[in-house]
């Protein structure tokens, strides 16, 4: 067995790339904030879902399948549930009515970053079933000094925190400089952030040391990682916008909680994403859910495939901005019509393709090897297998699709057809045939029959 790769990844917490050493080889553990779960995911929630599935399945072929621990929560109490739960459902009880949103929605993320070509992480824990824990390390923040309440809220005291921004690299009076007016006289600081707050009987509640209320957003995290993953873990990742201030809280939180240096070694981030050259927002109308890519004509008069959507993500290395677009997805489409079916046979992947992504996950540069292989493999069938497994890793293995008899019989004649018209010297009228058969996904490969020495040609279909 070749020798394993030394992973190394950019770690937003030192601000430098580094030689990647779990805590335990036989039990890597990373965790990566989920969906809140009252409306459809965008594209921006794709990101993740998709870069940190790669690093799954990376860490998984690297430390071995059983040994990597990936949670993903599901945030499922939160205000913008509520308003959603009172909007569509307003005549039940809150509690069914919320439970109709979050069951809903959780259900479309599922089938969204199943049809992304992403694994089920090993475990995807909700807030709500999560409450005891939070209300556990809440209790501890106040013990040791780290929290307060006042004005029916648990608040975290930034102050007490020596080191308090280490992530974000923001001092408390930078902080407070951004903060405008002080609306909030009950904080001891401006910074200070909520851990629980009242309910009033309109809100969801649960009944707690400081009555009746519910949790503030950090805390979930904090309760849900150290719950499946430890005090301390290798990786913690999420989208450029949660460094400040939900993963700078979850780090006070866990580490004035439990007494630790650190709550994550390593902590990575992916980069925004814009559509059409500019930032996604409903008012410019240019907000595109997964499900509207996958199933409606909202970008580019069309439906797109998972794994064109997948690979267009992965054509942009995960700490740049990405621009999604018309043209980035028909690119994505062009490049994955080019590569073979195949099934994984358990063959090692390519090393190039192994050292791209260990080298802080350089998709970019993966995929580049990915492709040339994949050409490779077009004229060498032996190469097919560790083609495979190298898509595999990137989780864009193209799969041979079951076609029915009249589809198949279809596409014979449409082959048969191109074969007369090479035969006749016809190359323009070939070549137009073949990329009619290519944009339907239909892959076709010449060659001579060994016995007549006849031009022939076989074809399969991908998706
Ligand atoms: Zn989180």
């Amino acid at each position: 067995m070749a020798a394993e790769p030394q992973l190394k990844f950019y770690n937003t917490l030192t601000r430098e790339k580094v030689d990647f050493q779990p805590i335990d080889r036989n039990n890597v553990r990373m965790y990566v904030c989920g969906p809140t779960v009252y409306d459809f995911a965008h594209i921006g929630n794709a990101r993740p879902a998709i870069v940190f599935d790669v690093l799954f399945r990376l860490l998984r072929h690297v430390y071995g399948e059983s040994r990597v621990t990936y949670v993903r929560n599901i945030t499922d109490v939160d205000d913008k549930i509520n308003a959603r739960a009172l909007r569509d459902h307003p005549g039940l009880p809150l509690n069914d009515a919320i439970r109709l949103v979050t069951e809903k929605t959780e259900r479309q993320y599922r089938e969204d970053t199943t049809a992304l070509g992403c694994l089920e992480p090993s475990a995807q824990p909700r807030a709500t079933e999560n409450i005891a824990q939070m209300i556990a390390i809440i209790e501890t923040l106040i013990a040791k000094g780290h929290a307060y309440r006042a004005a029916g809220e648990v608040l975290f005291d930034t102050k007490s925190m020596a080191d308090y921004g280490q992530l974000s690299k923001r001092n408390l009076d930078e902080q407070q400089a951004g903060i405008r007016v002080a609306v909030d006289e009950h904080k001891k600081s401006p910074g200070d952030f909520v851990l629980w707050k009242l309910s009033d009987e309109n809100e969801p509640g649960w009944e707690s040391p400081w009555g009746r209320g519910r949790p503030g957003w950090h805390i979930e995290c904090s309760a849900m990682s150290g719950r499946y993953l430890g005090d301390v873990f290798d990786i913690h990742g999420g989208g450029l916008d949660l460094i400040f201030p939900h993963h700078e809280n979850e780090i006070a939180q866990s580490r004035c909680a439990h007494g630790t240096h650190a709550m994550a070694n390593v902590w990575m981030h992916n980069g925004f994403v814009q559509v059409e050259g500019r930032k996604m927002s409903k008012s410019e109308g240019n907000f595109v859910t997964i499900h509207e890519l996958l199933q409606t004509d909202k970008l580019g008069g069309r439906t797109w495939p998972g794994d064109v959507l997948r690979l267009a993500m992965l054509m942009t290395h995960y700490r740049e901005p990405i621009d999604f677009s018309v043209k980035r997805l028909e690119e994505a489409e062009r490049l994955i019509a080019k590569w073979p079916a195949a099934d994984v046979s358990g063959a090692a992947p390519d090393e190039t393709v192994l050292a791209a992504l260990g080298d802080d996950l350089n998709t970019v540069a993966a995929i580049q090897a990915l492709h040339a292989l994949a050409q490779a493999a077009n004229a060498d069938a032996r190469l097919l297998s560790v083609f495979a497994a190298s898509a595999d890793l990137l989780g864009l293995l193209p799969k041979k699709a079951e076609i029915d008899e009249a589809v198949a019989a279809e596409i014979d004649a449409k082959v048969r057809q191109r074969l007369e018209l090479l035969k006749a010297k016809n190359f323009a009228e070939a070549d137009k045939l073949r990329e009619e058969l290519t944009a339907r996904g239909v892959q076709l490969k010449d060659g001579k029959d060994a016995a007549t020495g006849e031009r022939i040609t076989t074809w399969e279909i991908k998706r």
